[in-house]
């Protein structure tokens, strides 16, 4: 934290990897590109990531609060940003003071739009997702209440990491939209990561890839991202605070869940879920020290965590909790399927109040 002591934990994040990943994204797609770094960039932080992805080639930027898009502003950043989801009457005034585009997602949400001044919107097409956007069916009516405003059409898939079929249902729905409207100067699009990756169909004139800049595999919680030519941009890391040798039969950690059946050497490391590390993973976690992956034993607490060593591990050792150590790996993926959950959630709750960010391979400024 700014000026405070050094965190216990800290997230280290490659912007190289970023710029890999987005020009490597680019490529594949072949279409202009749309980062998205809403929730702080899943976690990774959204300005020097936004710069980083603008460096390499992204288009525009995506967030899904006005603040996120004004913090953005703030930062001095001018690329064109989109906001995902609906905003109160407020966030359109902000949305309009810091120039970011705004999405009617419904009949409603146009007409609230088309009531601010100055503000372009993107009309969101409901295509089978049932979250956001309008029906097909009123598409005709919000481009009319939002006339010139109307900047964009899109869409969003339910399942494009896992269903084809149904990906290819929604397109369809999307191409007998557009074959309904005269749609010139419109800017058309509806991939996400997992789309731009597997779907060419559903490229149209830009993608919006969130995940996959970030290195992380669109699956959430299985797949390699190296398969696909991606690099995770985010090792998470810590340090052994103390170890202690216990006798067989000792047990380690709240409820005493784990127990000895050998003697064991204990590391306690400074990362709980207060940190993000999540309370899913006890007793099936595991962290690198010492080049090795190292079980985690009993519960994760709000706090710290113990992990069983071996003789050579010392009080300050680093601590790898997801990246790479020597030749083993813990990934984002592996950490999701084991907390029951995805990648995704495991970067985007890391808590930054607890886990200070650094950057590698900051350029520019
Ligand atoms: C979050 C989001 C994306 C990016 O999705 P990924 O799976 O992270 O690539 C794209 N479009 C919309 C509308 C989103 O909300």
């Amino acid at each position: 934290m700014d000026g405070g002591p050094p965190s216990r934990t800290w997230a280290e994040v490659d912007l190289a990897a970023v710029r890999h990943n987005v020009s490597a994204l680019k490529r594949r797609g072949g279409v202009p590109l749309m980062a998205v770094v809403k929730a702080d960039a899943y976690g990774h932080g959204a300005v020097p990531v936004a710069r980083a992805a603008l460096e390499a080639g992204a288009d525009s930027l995506a967030v899904v609060t006005a603040g996120e898009g004004a913090e953005l502003r703030e930062a001095g950043i001018g690329a064109p940003i989109l906001v995902f989801t609906d905003l109160s009457s407020d966030g359109l005034l902000a949305a309009r003071q810091h120039r970011l585009a705004v999405t009617a997602h419904s009949a409603e949400s146009a007409r609230r739009i088309a009531a601010v001044k100055g503000l372009a919107a993107h009309l969101k097409v409901n295509t089978g997702m049932n979250r956001w956007g309008v029906e097909p069916s009123e598409v005709g009516e919000a481009r009319k209440t939002l006339k010139g405003r109307l900047a964009g059409v899109y869409t969003h898939f339910s399942s494009a990491d896992s269903d084809a079929s149904e990906t290819r249902r929604q397109i369809g729905r999307l191409d007998a939209v557009l074959a309904d409207q005269p749609l010139g100067g419109l800017t058309v699009h509806a991939a996400n990561s997992a789309a731009l990756l597997w779907h060419p169909e559903s490229r149209y004139d830009l993608a919006r890839p969130g995940i996959a800049i970030y290195g992380l595999h669109p699956k959430g919680d299985e797949g390699d991202p190296a398969e696909e030519g991606l690099r995770p941009a985010m090792t998470l890391k810590s340090y052994v605070a103390g170890i202690r040798r216990l006798l067989p039969g000792e047990g380690v950690s709240y409820g005493l869940t784990y127990r000895t059946e050998v003697p064991t050497f204990a590391a306690t490391v400074p990362v709980g879920y207060a940190e993000g590390y999540r309370r899913g993973l006890s007793g099936r976690g595991h962290a690198l020290i010492r080049g090795a992956r190292r079980p985690l034993l009993g519960r994760v607490t709000m706090d710290a965590c113990v992990f069983g060593v071996d003789d050579g591990v010392e009080v300050g050792d680093e601590v790898v909790l997801v990246g790479e150590q020597g030749d083993e790996k813990v990934s984002a993926e592996e950490l999701g399927r084991l907390a029951g959950t995805i990648n995704y959630e495991i970067t985007t709750g890391i808590n930054p109040r607890r886990v200070e960010r650094s950057y590698t391979d900051v350029r520019g400024s």
